[in-house]
């Protein structure tokens, strides 16, 4: 599960988050939608403790992300007790960030062998079923660049599931691809979707969030203004933003 607690953050006067609360329960998958700038990505940072947030907390499986209670004060973990914890949330990123200079099978092997959590061989091994999994088992000798966007988005999700984490984000993953790349990708994510993978999505495919979301949170000016089944959210907004923000993109 993943719980967010009243997180507040700021850059500089501009406040981004204005009291979020989320929880996302093991196995559910939540699709955040809201317009530009409201605060999405902010929110996955905040949830991987890439960004910290002023007030507030994260936690993943009952354990506090990048902090620890000290009487009634948070104080901050030390980096590698903070990568140890990020190792446990997968990020998937619009703009893929593989490793350029690595193969395909390596961009999925690479973290399990920095982390120790598995050997070289071992991890090459189970970084093969994992592309097996996103239809690429052809290519795991090939580089990144010699992929369509669709196809390194898959490794990328590859990768986070590399980690077996128990949450993954994703951050608008097919707003880079062509369109007709955009199907292969959200399929991927369907089949983790199904697969019981708890899973928070930002995206502004309103079709495949009706298909695979649990729960859809509209959020707006750093503040979740509604959230629920997707057969309410999307179909029967109570709010004019979610209604506005939803003729728009629909
Ligand atoms: P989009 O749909 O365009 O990706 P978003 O909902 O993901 O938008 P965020 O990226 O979370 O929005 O940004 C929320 C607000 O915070 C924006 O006004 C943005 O300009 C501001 N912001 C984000 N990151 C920083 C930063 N590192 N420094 C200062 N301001 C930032
Ligand atoms: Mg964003």
């Amino acid at each position: 599960a993943v719980e967010v607690h009243g997180v507040h953050k700021w850059y500089g006067a501009h406040r981004v988050l204005d009291g979020v609360d989320l929880t996302v329960r093991p196995g559910e998958v939540t699709v955040i939608l809201g317009p530009s700038g409201s605060g999405k990505s902010t929110l996955l940072r905040v949830i991987n403790h890439l960004e910290k947030p002023e007030i507030g907390y994260v936690s993943v499986n009952g354990e506090p992300i990048g902090v620890r209670r000290h009487g009634d004060r948070l104080r901050e973990l030390s980096e590698r007790a903070i990568l140890a914890q990020r190792s446990r949330v997968g990020f998937v990123f619009q703009n893929f960030n593989l490793f350029p200079h690595l193969t395909v099978l390596d961009n999925v092997a690479a973290a399990p062998v920095a982390t120790r959590r598995l050997s070289r061989p071992a991890a090459q091994a189970a970084a093969r079923e994992l592309l097996g999994r996103v239809g690429l088992a052809d290519k795991a000798a090939a580089y990144p660049r010699q992929l369509s966007g669709g196809q390194q988005q898959r490794v990328a999700i590859a990768r986070a599931l590399a980690l077996r984490p128990g949450v993954i984000l994703f951050d608008e993953p097919t707003s880079a691809l062509d369109p007709e790349l955009v199907g292969e990708v959200l399929a991927v994510i369907k089949d983790l979707a199904t697969s019981g993978t708890t899973l928070v999505i930002v995206t502004h495919e309103v079709g495949f969030a009706r298909e695979v979301a649990d729960r859809v949170v509209f959020i707006d000016g750093g503040r979740i203004v509604e959230q629920g089944p997707p057969a309410e959210v999307l179909d029967h907004p109570r709010h004019e933003r979610t209604r506005d923000f939803l003729a728009k993109v629909l």
